[in-house]
This record gives structure tokens, C-alpha cells and sequence, in this order.
């Protein structure tokens, strides 16, 4: 008999202290809706659960002294041993600014990874004995410090969900998106053709599929170009692209792009 969760092709559980913060995942726009087509499956461990003391405090003072407080090891051990017993095969994730910085193009890598437990931190940070015995991959959301990781896992977990065939309609929204190919997205529009005295351009209201197309290569060319050399320099343009950048540079002076 098929199993409910037989569609599921990737699976999150996060160990956190604040499992109410993933509502903004869970409750609204595409990941809520790959979640009720169980395409997706997100659950929750909270370290308070397996703690023993009666205030169920589940931090404590640093050793060496220092300010602020520490997660302790053994509450997120056992939330780790628990979650890995119902995921056999995850790869665990602690959220860290020290970690690998997270880009475009690891995720797609990490959506392979089919099963993940995410660790996220607050206070200090967590016992290093945990990120020693347990941890297999750290990441940073970047090079800024957030109170909690609650925030760095619904971000990886929105932008791998993105990647997950079914939880996109078109495949080509995606393969079009600023980044990939190391080049930022072309402009849009839509309806009404004219607002505020201001107009779309014509060429993409002409039909003309194949002039659409050198059209939104150009600007997205152009857009890199100016707004991010440093990814443009990481991409190979051919003979097509070179041209085109060569009219967006020629014509920008004259805001005829
Ligand atoms: N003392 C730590 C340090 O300097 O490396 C920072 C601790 S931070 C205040 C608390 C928690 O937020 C971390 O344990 C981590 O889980 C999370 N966090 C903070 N910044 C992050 C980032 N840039 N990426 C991912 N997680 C982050």
C-alpha cells in the first residue's frame, strides 16, 4: 500500500529551542504548499525535551569564564541520537558563522543530501564537544552574527526547497535566476503596459521570441556587468554574449539599452 510519504523527496528536521519561528516556512507561500504535498517534510526536536533539571534549562556558564551563556551538550545530544534514529542516513548540519558560506550553487548540492538535521544555535554558540562528535557540515548564512540559527536554517531550507522537483512549476524560472550561470536576472514586467507615464519595452510586447531572448540576455549581461563584475568575471561569455555586452556598454551613456 502507498505510504503518505512516498512523494517525500527531502527531509529537514531541525533541533531548535524557538520551533514557533518556522511558521514563516511552514504557514505561507511555496514551501507551506510542498509541505501539504508532503513533497517536503519539516519537523521539530526541542533540546528542552531531554533535559533532566527541573527548570529545564538547557544553557550554562561558559568554562574559563567570559561572557554569555552556552548551550549544553547533552539536551542536543540526545536530540541528535533521537533525530538520527528516524532519519538513518541524515547528514547534520550546524548553522555557524564560522562555517562553509552558503551560495547559490551549494545548494544545489545539498539538495542531494535527501535527509538533513539542522542544529541551530543560540547564546554563545553550543558545546564543542557536540560540533566535534556529531557535526558533519557547518554553515554560515554570511559574514554577520545572528542571535539564533533558527533564521541561517529557514533560509537554507527555503532556497534547497526551491530546487526540489515539483516544488517549482517551471524549471526554467529557475534555471534563469540571478546566479546561475554567474549572471544576475533580466529585468520584468507585467500589466499594465503603461503606468506613471512609464512604458515597457517594446520588444517585449512584439511576439518576437528569438529578439525577447537577445533582449533579456543583454540586460541580464549589462545588469551583472554593472552591478556585479566580480560574478561576471567568473562567467565564460561566447561570441553571442560578447556582442551583446559590447551593445548594452556601447548604448548605457545614452539609456538606449
Ligand atoms: N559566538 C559565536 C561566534 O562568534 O562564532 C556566535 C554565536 S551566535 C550569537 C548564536 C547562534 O546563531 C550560533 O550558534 C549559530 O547557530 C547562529 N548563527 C549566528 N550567525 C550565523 C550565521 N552567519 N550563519 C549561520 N548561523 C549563525
Amino acid at each position: 500500500m502507498k505510504n503518505k510519504y512516498d512523494n517525500t523527496l527531502i527531509w529537514f528536521k531541525i533541533i531548535t529551542i524557538f520551533p514557533e519561528m518556522f511558521n514563516a516556512i511552514t504557514n505561507y507561500g511555496i514551501t507551506s504548499r510542498a509541505i501539504k504535498k508532503r513533497i517536503i517534510n519539516i519537523d521539530f526536536l526541542n533540546p528542552r525535551n531531554f533535559t533532566k533539571n527541573k527548570y529545564k534549562s538547557i544553557d550554562d556558564r561558559p568554562y574559563g569564564g567570559g561572557p554569555g551563556m552556552i548551550m549544553s551538550a547533552e539536551p542536543l545530544y540526545q536530540s541528535i541520537q533521537h533525530a538520527k534514529s528516524e532519519l538513518k542516513n541524515a547528514t547534520v548540519i550546524y548553522l555557524s558563522p564560522q562555517g562553509k558560506l552558503l551560495k547559490q550553487n551549494c545548494i544545489e548540492q545539498l539538495i542531494k543530501k535527501k535527509q538533513i538535521i539542522f542544529i541551530c544555535g543560540r547564546y554563545e554558540g553550543i558545546d564543542q564537544r557536540i560540533i566535534d562528535s556529531q557535526v558533519n557540515e557547518e554553515w554560515s548564512i554570511g559574514n554577520y552574527i545572528l542571535t539564533g540559527g533558527e533564521l541561517a536554517a529557514m533560509i537554507m531550507i527555503d532556497s534547497i526547497s526551491r530546487f526540489i522537483p515539483g516544488v517549482i512549476k517551471k524549471k526554467q524560472s529557475i534555471e534563469n535566476e540571478s546566479f546561475s550561470k554567474n549572471l544576475l536576472d533580466h529585468p520584468h514586467y507585467t500589466r499594465p503596459k503603461k503606468i506613471h507615464n512609464m512604458s515597457v519595452p517594446e520588444v517585449l510586447l512584439s511576439g518576437n521570441h528569438s529578439e525577447i531572448r537577445l533582449w533579456r540576455l543583454k540586460q541580464s549581461l549589462g545588469k551583472t556587468w554593472t552591478k556585479r563584475p566580480d560574478l561576471l568575471k567568473k562567467h565564460i561569455l561566447n561570441k553571442e554574449e560578447i556582442i551583446l555586452l559590447n551593445k548594452f556598454k556601447k548604448y548605457k551613456n545614452k539609456k538606449v539599452i
